[in-house]
């Protein structure tokens, strides 16, 4: 399906990953409309919803259909959509099986992209799955673990001397010549995180919580459910949207910077080393997007500090939510969440992104 620049609306090749003329965000230009008779029930992964989907399924690893709970952590009641349960351990395997199937389906057989993290592994594993080579640009300081578990997925190496943005620029490099599988800025990665919303609004018995919580980085998880929810809302199977809170590192927060200036864009941002290191952007790509969606739902942007995220942690933990420091924000953040609200009645659902488990040992 066709994509174009969000900037200055020039048409998109299918396997450009940004404007080629202004460096704009890529999305398409029509997508097909929700619709709940097209849900395909006997099908559980991401795919019950491939109707929905422009991209055809070649390969699958059974993401999606994660877990949504309810729970109270020290007196705090929420919901908890458990994406850190997808294959590889976080929400990126929606978006990099719709990517990868993607590109497979335009016959790339390689890959570049920039993570050490959890898209690093997604990438590489959906890659596999479709035996597409994936060369990961990592920092050479990376954690061993992380880098063990990208080549555990059969992705190859790529380290790059320097700090994050070092091996992002020598992505981008080789990204001239080969096909560029970014979590950040693709819309195929981006339109299968829509799928996540579906769920919920399955899982609650076709409604949707009051309010949202996220961690945001670049903001595809954030605008996954935005956008999600906004589908179902026009195809008129919801009679309001969920209040949208993004929250960030205090350590790390233009998201933050920008909502308290009121302005409609992020300012670059001096971010410092935080426990929640999934999280860590200097200049979001979706700053724009996030930022309406914000506004439009009457949510808010909040930090919480390091203390914050490493109680949040624990008590989530405690409490058999195994979810990684970048996750548990959004519960640290939850008490700004409801008196933001003004009830501590609302039905507010935390997006748990990423597993502990691969932190196990650090
Ligand atoms: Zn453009």
């Amino acid at each position: 399906m066709l994509t174009r620049c969000t900037t200055c609306g020039r048409e998109a090749h299918p396997l450009d990953w940004r404007c080629t003329a202004c460096g704009g965000v890529l999305w398409y230009d029509v997508l097909p409309a929700f619709d709940a008779h097209a849900v395909q029930k006997d099908e559980f992964s991401l795919w019950r919803y491939a109707r929905m989907l422009p991209v055809t399924r070649r390969a699958t690893l059974g993401e999606g259909m994660t877990a949504l709970s309810e729970h109270r952590v020290n007196g705090v009641r929420f919901w908890a959509k458990q994406e850190y349960r997808n294959p590889t351990g976080s929400y990126k395997d929606r978006g990099a099986a719709t990517m990868l199937n993607h590109l497979a389906t335009q016959g790339v057989r390689e890959v570049v992209e920039d993570s050490s993290g959890n898209a690093g592994a997604a990438v590489a594993a959906y890659a596999s799955a479709l035996g597409i080579r994936a060369r990961v640009f990592v920092p050479a300081t990376a954690a061993p673990a992380k880098k063990a578990l990208i080549q555990a997925f059969g992705g190859e190496l790529v380290e790059v001397a320097g700090d994050q943005h070092a091996k992002t620029l020598a992505c981008e490099e080789a990204a001239k010549t080969t096909p560029y599988a970014s979590h950040a800025w693709r819309p195929d990665f981006l339109v299968g995180q829509m799928t996540a919303a579906y769920e919920v609004w399955e899982q609650l018995g076709r409604r949707a919580p009051d309010a949202v919580v996220t961690p945001v980085g670049h903001g595809a998880m954030f605008l996954g459910f935005a956008w999600g929810f906004q589908a179902l809302h026009t195809a008129g199977l919801i009679d309001s949207l969920p209040v949208m809170f993004a929250v960030q590192s205090a350590r790390n927060a233009p998201f933050v910077a920008a909502y308290q200036a009121h302005a409609t864009t992020t300012q670059p941002f001096d971010t410092q080393p935080t426990l929640a290191d999934g999280i860590i952007v200097k200049l979001p790509v979706h700053a724009k997007s996030v930022l309406e969606r914000l506004y439009a739902t009457g949510g808010a942007a909040f930090a919480v500090d390091e203390e914050a995220i490493a109680a949040a942690t624990h008590a989530l933990h405690r409490h058999g939510l195994i979810a990684e420091p970048t996750s548990a924000v959004t519960f640290a953040a939850l008490p700004q969440v409801f008196a933001h609200l003004g009830t501590s009645a609302a039905q507010v659902l935390c997006a748990l992104t990423g597993n502990a488990l691969k932190y196990v040992g650090r």
